[in-house]
């Protein structure tokens, strides 16, 4: 087992993620290599009364740790099963790599708009794709998941058992996942890219948008970004210093022009990235920033989109907002309202949207974000029904979180297996 204490070499690179403004130091690092290292760091933290936390990327770091930090990033092994359409993925994988893999059979996992984000921390999160309102959520396509428990038993969980149901959504607190399997879906390509529109024509695209959106197929999944870009010479000239509306488009079919021509019809557009693309370049719909960097984020799913709440998306994240935040909103419904057939952990299927905020930390630290934030949430709350855990970013009250994002009954049930499984808790819940 590879370990790392604070002072050693390596030791910064190792508890080093995307998310920076978050701060860790652990006690020991376990650069895991196999299974076997998990199961072996697990059982040294219970004996010595230390609490395991675990990292992939960095990109969903919530809270920082004093205890064991596993790092999983060296558990790297892809399998793609073409017949059966599935994967089998260890724990430190992206999915920059399953996409490539299943791609090269004209399959596709159901990844979300980054590349690098890890595989499993985004599935157990709920995982909400780019193909979310076609095939719905990445964690209901879970199969089966390697699972190293507060006992330090490395357990093979499938459907039928409470792990499986509390892991899929409830992610913390169980234990850690060494290997996931999931399905895969037959999608080699899609018609996907972006519109970007000034400022001045915020206000009639978001509610174009609204309309637009609202007929749309199951087939399209869509979301709008409200962005105000810096003025710096590495951005592109027709974005650079610009506060922009950007809705973002993928979709299966092959009629994608014509589904799109009312939105082109709003208003001229400074960018438009629309095509038919391989869903290996379908981390180019959002082209998220890819440099590691403080952020912090929350969302509300709401049942409606009615003009008071735009009137407060623009005032608190519009072009005339003081210090807004990177906003945006997805459309939900589609597969996301059904019921699947093993359901996992809470996630209000009723929900017409989620929106939602991202701020870079600055100099003024994370207070002066939170507050920001919280004007434009109390202005939706009157039609706030939850909260989806993958959108959490930062440093958050991790009882808050859980009450926002579960329903009461899911929250019962995932307390009472942390107990069962935990009870000496080894592992952060949340
Ligand atoms: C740029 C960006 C784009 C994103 N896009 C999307 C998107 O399109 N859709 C979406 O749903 N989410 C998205 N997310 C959110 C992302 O899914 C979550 O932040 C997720 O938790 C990241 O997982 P990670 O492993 O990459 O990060 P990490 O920070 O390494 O892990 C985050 C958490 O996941 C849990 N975890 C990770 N690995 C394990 C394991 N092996 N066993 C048990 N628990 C584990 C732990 O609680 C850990 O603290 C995005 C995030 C960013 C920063």
């Amino acid at each position: 087992m590879n370990t790392l204490h604070p002072g050693q070499d390596g030791y910064a690179e190792e508890v080093a993620g995307f998310q920076t403004s978050v701060p860790s130091s652990p006690a020991v690092v376990v650069a895991a290599e196999s299974a076997e290292d998990v199961v072996a760091a697990v059982r040294y933290a219970a004996e010595h009364g230390l609490t395991v936390a675990v990292q992939a990327t960095g990109h969903g770091l919530t809270a920082g740790t004093d205890g064991v930090l596993i790092s999983t990033r060296r558990l790297t092994g892809v399998e793609i099963d073409p017949a059966a359409r599935t994967a089998r993925v260890e724990a430190g994988v992206r999915w920059e790599a399953v996409v490539e893999a299943a791609g090269k059979h004209g399959l596709a996992p159901l990844s979300g708009s980054s590349p690098d984000v890890g595989v499993v921390g985004y599935t157990l999160s709920g995982g909400f794709g780019v193909l979310a309102r076609r095939y719905g959520r990445a964690a209901d396509q879970v199969t089966a998941l390697d699972v190293v428990t507060a006992d330090g038993e490395l357990r093979r969980v499938e459907p039928g058992s409470d792990l499986f149901w509390a892991l899929r959504g409830g992610r913390d607190g169980f234990g850690v996942v060494t290997a996931i399997e999931f399905g895969l879906v037959p999608v080699a390509e899609l018609y996907g890219g972006s519109l970007t529109f000034d400022g001045a024509d915020v206000p009639s695209v978001l509610r174009a948008w609204r309309t637009w959106s609202a007929a749309a197929p199951d087939t399209l999944t869509t979301s709008i970004a409200l962005i105000r870009y810096p003025d710096l010479p590495a951005l592109p000239e027709p974005l650079r210093g610009r506060h922009v509306a950007q809705v973002r488009i993928a979709y299966l079919g092959d009629d994608g022009d014509d589904l799109v021509a009312p939105l082109r019809a709003v208003a001229p557009a400074l960018a438009d990235t629309l095509r038919v693309l391989p869903f290996t370049e379908s981390g180019s719909i959002a082209a998220e920033p890819r440099q590691p960097h403080g952020y912090h984020g929350t969302n509300a799913t709401v049942s409606q989109l009615n003009d008071a709440m735009l009137d407060a998306v623009l005032e608190h994240a519009g072009p005339g907002a003081a210090t807004p935040p990177v906003l945006i909103v997805d459309r939900l419904g589609g597969a996301l309202a059904r019921t699947p057939e093993t359901p996992g952990v809470g996630w209000d299927r009723s929900a017409e949207f989620v929106v939602r905020a991202l701020s870079m930390v600055g100099d003024d630290g994370v207070a002066a974000v939170r507050r920001v934030h919280a004007k434009l949430f109390d202005a939706l709350a009157p039609w706030t029904t939850g909260r989806l855990l993958p959108f959490v970013y930062g440093e958050h009250a991790p009882e808050e979180v859980a009450e926002s994002v579960y329903p009461a009954a899911d929250l019962r049930r995932l307390r009472e297996l942390r107990r069962r499984y935990d009870a000496g808790t080894v592992f952060r819940a949340g």
